[in-house]
């Protein structure tokens, strides 16, 4: 360690010296390699960004309206994209009788994640949690240090039975810390899956008859490329009267419909928890960027980000179908591989032979030009990192249809190299 290191490091809190590196953005800087194929990143297509629109309204929205958009604005959130937003979450999920008090717009999902956790964890606090997660959630609650009880992800969403039984084995006491249960209720990152309709009313009479808040992030449930939609847990839960307290906070955002550089993110839930996050946020960035937020809210006057996402999501799907077709005809070729078949979203999830370690095999892909996300990135623990060391998250969003069926090529060779070299063949 050199000077200026020791010197540092030597007030580090508990927390910062016990934060790793997020491994998939580290991962993506390998992305930059000339003929690399990617099939990590988990970003939309830049090209899908509706640049001219939003460059004459950032115009107008500057020029004209300084007095907000270059001013400080409310921590709550500008009041009229709070509107827009309400009408399309009317219009797109069957919502209704939102109010203001029922919103707070935040810096992206991401800052929900982290006021979320700030507001109601405790270092001895304990949150559920699917296995394999979404590493962004585990990143923003691991800063209170709570413990995590996971439940392995099925074909239909998480394993309830589990985690009932895990928590039935808490003692009293620790039964009392267990927080909430955070779920990606459509096409999860990583797995591609969504929950069924049983399984999120499932779920919800769970959370509900133990007291507990669920945690429902959907970023990707506008992303659907076919089949009927399913209602969010929360409008399950604010549609039927035997529930007396909507125990859901949904998470929402701009990043996959609209563009992640907006940073446009909201919380929908009952006013009290509510009101809870924006006093949380009052400490963490008095409010989100009036000038991205008014932007958005004049965008929204004039087009329905769903609506204009259609070409985008026949691309993604066109894609999706490319990258199954890859498996069925080039990975499968590897005995016992198998992936999930996701219905929207961005990713699909690969499950290799028990016997082979995607972290470790990722050096040899690199040199084969391929990049995956290994599916250690998204355990928390030891437990759940033997669950999920063989299988990868593929995305399929951003490489051409030539480079998913040339990516799956590299991949084949990269994992018959691997069986090779350590004597599994
Ligand atoms: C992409 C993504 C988000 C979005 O985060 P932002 O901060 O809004 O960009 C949230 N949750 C999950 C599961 C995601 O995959």
């Amino acid at each position: 360690m050199n000077m200026r290191e020791q010197y540092i490091n030597a007030k580090l809190s508990w927390i910062a010296k016990n934060t790793k590196a997020n491994i998939i953005r580290e991962l993506l800087k390998s992305t930059s390699i000339p003929d690399m194929i990617s099939f990590g990143g988990g970003v939309p297509d830049p090209e899908t960004f509706p640049r001219h629109e939003m460059a004459k309204i950032a115009k107008d929205v500057i020029e004209n309206e300084y007095k907000i958009s270059l001013q400080y604005g409310s921590t709550e959130g500008d009041e009229l994209l709070k509107a827009g937003y309400i009408k399309l979450l009317k219009k797109h999920n069957g919502i209704e009788g939102l109010k203001s008090e029922n919103i707070v717009i935040t810096t992206g999902s991401q800052q929900a994640l982290d006021l979320i956790g700030r507001t109601f964890l405790d270092p001895d606090s304990i949150c559920a949690i699917c296995s394999p997660v979404y590493l962004g959630a585990v990143s923003a609650f691991r800063a209170r240090d709570p413990r995590f009880i996971t439940m392995p992800m099925e074909i239909d969403g998480p394993d309830i039975n589990v985690l009932e039984q895990k928590i039935s084995a808490l003692s009293d006491d620790e039964k009392q810390k267990i927080k909430f249960i955070y779920i990606v209720s459509s096409f999860d990152n990583p797995t591609g899956i969504s929950l069924s309709l049983e399984k999120r009313q499932r779920l919800l009479d769970f959370a509900y008859s133990n007291d507990l808040i669920i945690v429902e992030d959907d970023p990707y449930g506008a992303l659907r490329f076919e089949g009927e939609q399913v209602p969010t847990i929360y409008k399950l839960a604010q549609d039927n009267d035997k529930y007396e307290v909507n125990p859901v906070l949904l998470l929402n955002t701009f990043s996959k419909v609209l563009s992640p550089g907006l940073r446009m993110g909201i919380v929908i839930g009952d006013p009290i928890m509510v009101r809870r996050l924006v006093m949380a946020k009052q400490g963490a960035d008095l409010c989100t960027s009036t000038l991205t937020q008014r932007l958005t809210a004049r965008y929204l006057e004039n087009y329905d980000p769903i609506v204009e996402m259609e070409p985008t999501l026949e691309l993604y799907a066109s894609k999706r179908d490319t990258m199954i077709k890859a498996f069925e005809d080039i990975l499968s070729e590897i005995e016992g591989v198998t992936w999930t078949y996701p219905n929207g979203g961005l990713f699909t999830w690969v499950t290799l032979p028990e016997e082979i370690d995607t972290m470790e095999m990722l050096e040899m892909a690199k040199k084969n030009k391929i990049i995956y996300i290994p599916g250690e990135a998204f355990s928390v623990n030891e437990e759940t990192r033997q669950l999920v060391k063989n299988s990868m998250r593929v995305s399929f969003c951003l490489p051409s249809h030539e480079e998913i069926v040339e990516g799956n090529h590299r991949l084949v060779k990269t994992i018959k190299e691997y069986m090779e070299l350590k004597g599994l063949v």
